[in-house]
């Protein structure tokens, strides 16, 4: 299950999560991502999702997990007990290669 902070994980608060983040996240990922064949482990949704608030405003890390799952990425987990999630997402340009150093 996923609720606002992300993946349902002790200490969450079970906030839901609001569609009009997601949708943001779905247009954010339809221009700067693309899919893989493997997951890119550089970074998580919560990572993601920062990279979406840059044009977008605030969005929660669960919003980007549900808009993610939707586009057809496949989700993995980030680690034990972490509310992040990783995916076989991917920036769709060079432009964006920065994103997955974690230069910003
Ligand atoms: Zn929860």
């Amino acid at each position: 299950m996923v609720h606002a902070r992300g993946v349902c994980v002790d200490g969450c608060d079970h906030e839901p999560v609001d569609a009009g983040h997601v949708e943001k996240c779905i247009a954010w990922i339809r221009h700067h991502a693309k899919r893989g064949s493997v997951p890119n482990r550089w970074t998580t949704s919560y990572g993601w999702k920062h990279e979406v608030e840059r044009e977008h405003g605030y969005v929660s890390n669960g919003s980007l997990i549900v808009a993610a799952i939707r586009e057809g990425y496949t989700p993995h987990e980030a680690g034990l007990g972490s509310p992040n999630l990783c995916f076989n997402m991917w920036p769709a340009g060079a432009a964006e290669i920065p994103l997955i150093r974690g230069l910003r």
